[in-house]
């Protein structure tokens, strides 16, 4: 017969392999299939193996983004992304605009300023997505921004910048670049590239890319890659155009050698989103917005982003001060669910749970279900809301 005591020690028992949920806003849980195309043999990365794998990734990248520019691809976390997308197209002292509304717009500004770029802001509160038409006044007034910085998926506070309505307002100003950090976006939330007139989205391999970390891509538009002519700042390692003469070769390859398992984990990677379809896949992400942030709701928590500027891949809700930890512990020496605490201004202060990638409905379930026991609320009530969502939204559930 079944023995109820035995297999809850199994499931609370850590020693016992409990299973592990992660869901921290990146590194996301590797699918099987990537695990397993990443333990293969070494190959020649100047070989005609290694150049179709890499062409690959260089081309699928391409319809994740929606785009036909040049995608680059960088041994780094999306922080050297980042970093390269300065150091390509600018000279100290041009001024840019960032559109800050969090902690990793803040970052971004950070390096700016480590290479004497100047940098004006048009911060929205910590919570809020920015505004475009506040945008456009801005650079009707100022005609020496060069560049506007824009998180399209702000990590820090789970709000999501509407790309769209930014690349309406960029319509009236051709001469200034539009770079995205989509870090945590791309392969969950549309970017629509062209369509939105961006000249450079930055990425990484760890978030909805299903891969581990350690590669950055970066998306450079024509109009961009011009501006690498009069930049003035140095640089080898990141340098797009010595990236580019190498990925140009008959067999696409790097300037150097390059994470050859870590290629191979996302050219699969990739194989997957396009199996399932890419939108399918954002509509995926909408429905495990929905449902964590309806559950949580039900269950008392106030979230941080307002519904209009949700975030798809990444939920932070706010939590009594210094309670973080506590929950943080809970969660995982009970559940064996792994969420982030706060950043930046919103530390101790918020909880952050990440919902993309090989993230699966069940997981969101046992996640919002075991809230529920830590806040102390009915059994049940923040999971019966989040059915309701998929079932409404799901017709294959
Ligand atoms: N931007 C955003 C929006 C992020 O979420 C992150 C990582 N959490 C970064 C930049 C930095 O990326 P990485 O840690 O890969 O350097």
């Amino acid at each position: 017969m079944f023995n109820v005591k035995s297999a809850k020690k199994f499931a609370q028992n850590k020693e016992d392999n409990m299973r592990e949920y992660l869901l921290i806003p990146g590194p996301t849980p590797l699918p099987k299939r990537v695990i397993q195309a990443m333990a293969k043999d070494m190959i020649s990365h100047r070989g005609e193996e290694y150049g179709k794998i890499f062409g690959s990734i260089l081309s699928r990248m391409k319809k994740v983004l929606g785009t036909t520019s040049k995608i680059l691809l960088f041994p780094s976390s999306g922080t050297g992304g980042l970093e390269a997308s300065l150091v390509n197209l600018f000279s100290p002292q041009e001024k840019l605009l960032s559109l800050s509304c969090g902690h990793f717009g803040d970052r971004f500004i950070e390096i700016a300023k480590r290479y004497s770029l100047l940098i004006d802001r048009l911060d929205t509160p910590w919570g809020r997505a920015p505004d475009p038409d506040m945008l456009y006044d801005k650079l009707k007034k100022d005609r020496d921004i060069k560049a506007i910085l824009v998180t399209h998926n702000e990590t820090s506070t789970g709000v999501m910048a509407d790309l769209e309505k930014i690349g309406e307002v960029m319509k009236d100003f051709p001469d200034v670049l539009f770079i995205v950090d989509g870090v945590s976006s791309v392969g969950a939330i549309p970017v629509r590239q062209d369509k939105n007139g961006i000249d450079v989205v930055v990425t990484a391999s760890q978030k909805a890319l299903m891969t581990p970390p350690g590669l950055s891509l970066v998306s450079v538009s024509d109009r961009a890659l011009d501006r690498t002519k009069s930049s003035t700042l140095p640089g080898y390692y990141f340098d797009f155009n010595l990236a580019l003469s190498y990925q140009e070769k008959d067999i696409p390859q790097n300037p150097y050698t390059p994470p050859v398992s870590l290629v191979y984990g996302l050219a699969e990677a990739l194989k997957m989103i396009e199996e399932e379809g890419l939108e399918n896949r954002f509509k995926r992400h909408e429905i495990m917005r929905d449902m964590v942030r309806e559950g949580l709701k039900e269950i008392g928590l106030e979230l941080v982003a307002e519904d209009d500027d949700a975030s798809c891949t990444v939920t932070a809700a706010f939590v009594p001060e210094g309670e973080d930890k506590k929950i943080l512990s809970l969660l995982k020496e009970r559940y064996g669910i792994i969420i982030s605490k706060g950043q930046g201004r919103f530390s101790g202060k918020v909880i952050r749970v990440g919902h993309m990638g090989e993230t699966t409905y069940s997981d969101l379930f046992w996640f919002i279900s075991s809230m529920e026991r830590i806040i102390g609320v009915k059994p049940g009530i923040g999971v019966v809301r989040a059915q309701e969502v998929l079932f409404e939204e799901d017709e294959n559930v």
